[in-house]
């Protein structure tokens, strides 16, 4: 019960358009993905809240992709889960050609996601 009522302040949150730094946090994936997941479809009714999940899962299959084209293994990253240096990155061109790739790095021991620029 408690749980839902989170979700629910957490929805009038991202309703509210005085406060689009949350948004930008949920786009950016700062905010746990599971959560929104998790929301019905009743919660997630709003036009808004619909564009936001069609992104969240584009977002999704994106990484899906990239994680089936494989990547280059490197031992140089650590993972900050399990601390171990076995993975696989990928480095993409997310906005203009003139700012710097993002690097998407996947875990191959614990399979913990992370990206930097
Ligand atoms: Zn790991």
């Amino acid at each position: 019960m408690k749980y839902k009522n989170r979700v629910r302040s957490r929805i009038s949150n991202l309703k509210d358009p005085k406060n689009p730094g949350l948004r930008r946090n949920v786009l950016a994936r700062n905010i746990d993905l599971g959560r929104i997941a998790s929301m019905s479809a009743e919660e997630m009714a709003s036009d808004e809240l619909k564009q936001l999940r069609n992104v969240l899962t584009q977002e999704a299959i994106r990484e899906h992709q990239m994680a089936k084209t494989g990547g280059t293994s490197t031992d140089l990253l650590q993972c900050s889960k399990c601390r171990k240096k076995n993975c696989t990155y990928n480095q993409v061109q997310t906005r203009s050609a003139d700012e710097p790739m993002t690097t998407f790095v996947l875990c191959n021991e614990c399979g913990n996601r992370w990206k930097f620029c």
